[in-house]
């Protein structure tokens, strides 16, 4: 008999959910085998298939694992001081939020948190059963890369899949000429060719005036096109969200993308993601030039009630599909077109056919929604992250951690790790 780590089946067979792929398939059955999606039809007949985990799924939503495109696994630099220096990410907070896919990048700090460290960081999320790629670069122009080049780490490093984030319009940028941010986006583009990967730009969007500018000088001047760039944190303020929807509907919306940040601390619930969302569509935007990424483990200043700074927060990946539902239950986005935010549309400008699709042959990932889209179960690989609303896999000292904070609660600590 053959195992995977955990112990599972290879082999299983999800019936009768309904299927979202994400367009709607109707119901069908989805057998898994060796870490793809073997089939996919109704009533897919099993009787003497060997080693095999049968899923009774009637009653549920089956969708594409989600794909989180910029997350700081690594944690991120603190922006008040070295005590503020955010944590790295668990295998866990990334599975219970459904998340099978997910890109790292570096922030604020390209110095204490180094490339060498995603890198590494990359792969052991990896080992630990989820697919993850990586940006080359941080905040800072010169872009800082693994070999000195950013066509070379496109070419010769696996794991990356474009560059950023790259900070414009922002006050802890770098400031970058339209020169140099011609020439990220041409070194992206050329290392994407010649390793067959997106080569994308990641750009933090700041708060400042210049908003978009800088990239429509590169798309108006140069031969670049538009789907290598790909703008986040466009929900930061509503002058930045009203320049989105004129950057994405020019030249037909051709390969223009934009991206929302559901880890946003904001006052203004028009900023949600889920409420920006909704106000692109009605603008005109297509749903496939939209997506969500969490900025899971990014530092997010906190504000009291007077507008002064009172610290700092943790981004957190929960708050990918958190927003999902939000957009279906309180903005009107049909379940069908929100999810694509976290499936598709990411896995298109990402270059990865594999990935946001249910069909034969893509990797099998996929995520078991209650009738009520609350999370049931998560696959990655063809391997149950969680089931039936239970964790079953922990990274690799995720278990120490919590004996650790189990220990500590004889000195007043609950299970939060805030005292109480
Ligand atoms: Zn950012």
């Amino acid at each position: 008999m053959s195992f995977v780590p955990g112990g599972a089946a290879i082999m299983k067979l999800i019936q009768g959910a309904e299927v979202y792929a994400p367009e709607p398939l109707g119901r069908m059955d989805v057998l898994v085998a060796g870490g793809v999606i073997a089939c996919l039809q109704p009533g897919i007949p099993c009787a003497g298939l060997p080693d095999l985990e049968v899923v009774d799924a009637r009653g549920k939503l089956l969708v594409p694992g989600f794909i989180d495109g910029h997350v700081h696994i690594l944690g991120g630099g603190g922006e008040g001081g070295y005590a503020s220096r955010t944590p790295e990410i668990l295998l866990s907070d990334l599975t219970t939020a459904g998340v099978t896919t997910v890109v790292g990048c570096l922030g604020t700090d390209g110095t204490t948190r180094a490339l060498a460290g995603l890198l590494a960081k990359a792969r052991g999320l990896e080992a630990e059963g989820v697919t993850v790629f990586i940006y080359t670069g941080s905040y800072q122009v010169p872009v800082r890369t693994v070999t000195g080049s950013v066509v070379d780490d496109l070419i010769l490093i696996d794991k990356v899949i474009g560059v950023g984030e790259i900070a414009l319009s922002d006050h802890r940028s770098s400031q970058p000429t339209f020169e140099e941010v011609a020439r990220i986006a041409a070194e992206a583009r050329v290392g994407g060719m010649l390793s067959g990967k997106a080569g994308v730009v990641n750009v933090h969007m700041g708060a400042g005036e210049r908003m978009l500018g800088l990239i429509e000088r590169v798309l108006s001047e140069t031969e670049i096109p538009a789907k290598h760039f790909i703008p986040t944190h466009i929900n930061r303020n509503q002058a930045l969200l009203r320049a989105g929807i004129g950057y994405a509907n020019q030249d037909a919306g051709r390969g223009r993308h934009l991206d929302l940040t559901s880890s946003l601390i904001t006052d203004d619930p028009a900023l949600s993601c889920a409420a920006a969302l909704a106000t692109l569509l009605r603008a005109g935007v297509s749903i496939d030039s939209i997506s969500f990424s969490s900025d899971g483990q990014g530092s997010l200043p906190l504000f009291d009630a007077g507008g002064e700074y009172s610290g700092l927060g943790v981004g957190k990946v929960s708050t990918l599909f958190l927003e999902v539902q939000r957009a279906v239950r309180a903005h009107g986005v049909p379940f069908q077109e929100a999810v694509k935010v976290i499936t598709s549309t990411p896995a298109a400008y990402l270059g990865l056919p594999a990935k946001g699709r249910i069909r034969v042959g893509a990797d099998a990932d996929l995520v078991l929604l209650d009738r009520d889209l609350e999370i049931d179960a998560v696959l990655a690989m063809g391997r149950f992250m969680v089931k039936d609303h239970e964790l079953k896999c922990l990274g690799t000292f995720e278990q120490d951690l919590m004996d650790g904070l189990d220990a500590k609660r004889p000195f007043g600590f609950a299970a939060s790790g805030r005292r109480v």
